[in-house]
């Protein structure tokens, strides 16, 4: 038996078994599902930042067509 780092950064030092698997003293189980829970909370962020960035980009690249667009009917019109 061992302790170890569970997660390797979420604080609580489980002791680890190869036999028997993980035990947690009290209250360390609570302290991890709340990590964990923290965690995805963290990802769902950056996931949702990382989403509006891409719609970012995406509205400006039509913008952008659109732009282009205008100028080459503007263009051909003059022509
Ligand atoms: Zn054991």
């Amino acid at each position: 038996m061992h302790r170890r780092n569970y997660g390797r950064r979420s604080g609580v030092l489980v002791d680890t078994c190869r036999d028997h698997g993980m035990w947690f003293d009290l209250g360390e189980l609570d302290t991890i599902l709340r990590w964990i829970k923290a965690s995805d909370l963290k990802d769902a962020k950056q996931w949702e930042h990382r989403r509006q960035k891409r719609d970012q980009q995406v509205k400006e690249f039509l913008d952008d067509i659109d732009r282009r667009s205008e100028r080459w009917r503007t263009t051909k019109r003059k022509v």
